[in-house]
């Protein structure tokens, strides 16, 4: 735990030069990462961590990278362990010779299958010595269980998951089993792994000089490795080229490619028409509708294969090929290869009218055959970043939609442009927002066209202001909030949960925050559906990284598992919950009023609901347009 610049790698390496890197030396990283809390002394940990693989096994560092993500392979190459806790426990249950019933019973107790993993191997005697088990081997094998498929394929993951399990010790076994599950959670984001990396970089002493002109080399590189990452979420070529060129060459070495999905641009919450004209005063925008379906980046390769990724890179190819064979049908002569950012909607071919979100939800999600399709879909094209083997990113949007318009013809409930306007005068706006609502989108996306017209990788950026229909006209936007606590339902609700406590995240402090008693919004059928999946997620206790206030005593605790859109009234300063702490008010929440279940978000992480940094930005704002009426004290 030592600052970076003043800690000595050698000192920590435990294993001879170029051998493999133990696994136990990454399993004691995650458990010191697990007892912090704050993201600049996690960042370090991490740091350090990297910094001596690439100095005792450079060759290590991808696996070491992989897994300290949680991942085996980047999410746009489709690669999935494919294992339920059925088969985890079934292995554990033979590694460690106790029966399937007591392994449930213990994770009923325990809420985490990793530590029941622990607990098992470490009461038990073992006959023979197996070799110590490696970060290589440990990846290796993941990706063993990976490709598994057809006849038999559960036992022999189970096999493989057994054979990692019997050579595990220490604190080994709680490590593989929650990456096994992809619930490694030990309270950092990725965003930390690649500052990390990048400052790791730094400290290499081959590439260690910064370019003339940087004032803070470690902040700089973070900088960069998040950047690449942001165009090119891909570990293996990021680090090789790092461990090459170093941090300072890696945006030349490791650009932007075609087939590989760059992070989507994603737009700010506002409240009013006025409020977008104050903000684009002076400047060139348009208005877009904003189609409610699902975000998707279609990759056309000059050899003609086609991708579809979602919008959180994963592959999701095998789900639309109606829309694969619209593209292709409708794209020019011309055009030869292209990345279009899109809308997916649910469509209906017989009314010629778009159809809500919840329809589209019903679409089958893997290897969809097109004879089998059900719900058909509209692409509702808004950019185009990629044209005949050029980038369009550092083009302005005037320029990448002239040549959007030019690249596809439009075939009504197939591929339509989405519909725009330019105009600055706000009754036209509020009349085009009307619209929009009428031909049952949300809102409006307000794009600058001209200047600061961009298009910027995962960024939400001021430039895409987004405005949405509220019931309440009060709150701009509605918020994306994580069960991590329920009660018991009475009365009508008897059997199922009657209500749930919803956090938001904090990337600072990489925690779940309370924000909510959620009650309302939920039909009947959900309630009951929410309560069955959240029953499996049931804790015996919160989490560490869970701020929830003293007088918060939910009936049961949950694993943070899922994300829901919630809307509310307004929000407003809380003595009782913990939500943007410390960022509106030293010591107060920010809680919200009458909030409103509307939908489960299948597309987002519990770590990317809404931000505490963006409730306290919604609060400043509300507060702002509202001076004065606001009672800002609740007494919950
Ligand atoms: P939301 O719940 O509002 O979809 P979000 O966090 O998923 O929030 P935002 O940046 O807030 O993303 O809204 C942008 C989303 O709106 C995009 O991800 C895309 O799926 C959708 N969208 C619909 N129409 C458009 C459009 N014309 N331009 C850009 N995005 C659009």
């Amino acid at each position: 735990k030592k600052k970076p610049e003043n800690f000595d790698p050698s000192s920590v390496v435990c294993w001879e030069k170029n051998k493999p890197v133990p696994f136990l030396f990454l399993s004691l990283a995650f458990d010191l990462i697990s007892k912090e809390r704050g993201r600049i002394v996690i960042t370090e940990i991490v740091c350090n961590l990297l910094r001596t693989v690439i100095h005792a096994t450079p060759d290590d560092l991808v696996p070491v990278v992989y897994l300290s993500a949680n991942k085996i392979a980047p999410a746009y190459k489709g690669l999935e362990l494919g294992i339920g806790d059925a088969s985890i426990i079934r292995a554990l249950a033979d590694a460690c010779g106790r029966t399937e019933k007591h392994i449930k019973s213990q994770y009923k107790k325990k809420g985490d299958l990793g530590l029941v993993a622990q607990a098992s191997r470490s009461s038990q005697t073992t006959m023979r010595k197996h070799d110590a088990l490696t970060i290589r081997k440990v990846f290796d094998t993941f990706h063993l269980i990976a490709k598994e498929s057809g006849k038999d394929s559960q036992e022999k993951k189970k096999n493989h998951i057994k054979s990692l399990l019997f050579a595990a010790t220490d604190c080994e076994p709680l490590y593989i089993i929650r990456l096994l599950q992809t619930k490694l959670r030990i309270g950092y984001a990725e965003q930390t792994l690649l500052a990390a990396l990048g400052q790791a970089a730094v400290h290499t002493e081959e590439h260690s000089n910064p370019p003339p002109g940087i004032k803070s080399p470690l902040e700089e590189a973070a900088k960069i490795v998040k950047k690449v990452y942001s165009v090119l979420p891909d570990y293996d070529k990021i680090v090789s080229a790092l461990l090459k060129d170093g941090v300072w060459e890696l945006p030349k070495k490791c650009d932007f490619t075609p087939g590989v999905p760059v992070g989507p641009m994603l737009s700010k919450a506002t409240k009013s028409v006025s409020e977008i004209l104050n903000k684009f005063q002076g400047v060139e925008f348009t208005c877009e509708y904003k189609y409610d379906g699902e975000r998707a980046q279609i990759h056309f390769l000059e050899n003609g294969s086609v991708e579809i990724y979602s919008r959180n890179a994963e592959r999701n190819t095998g789900k639309y090929p109606d829309v694969i064979a619209a593209v292709s049908r409708l794209k020019k002569t011309t055009v030869s290869s292209f990345i279009l950012d899109c809308e997916l909607v649910a469509y209906d071919h017989g009314k010629q009218t778009i159809l809500p979100f919840q329809v589209l939800s019903t679409r089958s999600r893997k290897n969809v055959a097109k004879s089998d399709i059900k719900v058909a879909v509209c692409v509702f094209a808004f950019d185009l970043l990629h044209l005949n083997g050029h980038k369009l990113f550092q083009e302005n949007l005037k320029i990448r939609r002239e040549h959007l318009y030019t690249s596809f013809e439009e075939e009504s409930g197939f591929l339509q442009f989405a519909t725009s306007t330019t105009s600055n005068d706000v009754e036209e706006i509020q009349e085009f927002f009307d619209k929009a609502i009428e031909a049952s989108c949300e809102g409006l996306i307000v794009k600058t066209l001209h200047e600061d017209a961009t298009y910027e990788p995962s960024k939400r950026s001021n430039n895409w202001l987004k405005l949405k229909k509220d019931y309440t006209d009060n709150l701009g936007d509605s918020l994306d909030l994580v069960p991590i606590g329920a009660f018991h339902g009475r009365g009508k609700r008897t059997g199922v949960y009657g209500a749930f406590l919803v956090a938001c995240y904090d990337n600072e402090r990489n925690e779940f925050q309370s924000i909510v008693r959620l009650a309302t919004g939920f039909k009947e059928q959900e309630l009951k559906e929410r309560s069955t999946i959240l029953r499996s997620k049931v804790i015996p206790k919160p989490k560490a990284y869970y701020s929830c206030g003293e007088s918060i005593n939910p009936d049961v605790w949950l694993e943070a598992s899922e994300v829901w859109e919630v809307k509310a009234a307004d929000l407003t300063i809380s003595p009782v919950y913990r939500a943007a702490e410390g960022k509106v008010d030293s010591v107060k929440g920010i809680s919200l009023r009458f909030p409103r279940f509307i939908r489960v978000r299948p597309d987002k992480t519990p770590e990317q609901s809404s931000s505490s940094e963006q409730i306290a930005e919604m609060y400043n704002a509300q507060k702002l347009n509202h001076t004065g009426q606001q009672d800002d004290d609740e007494d919950d």
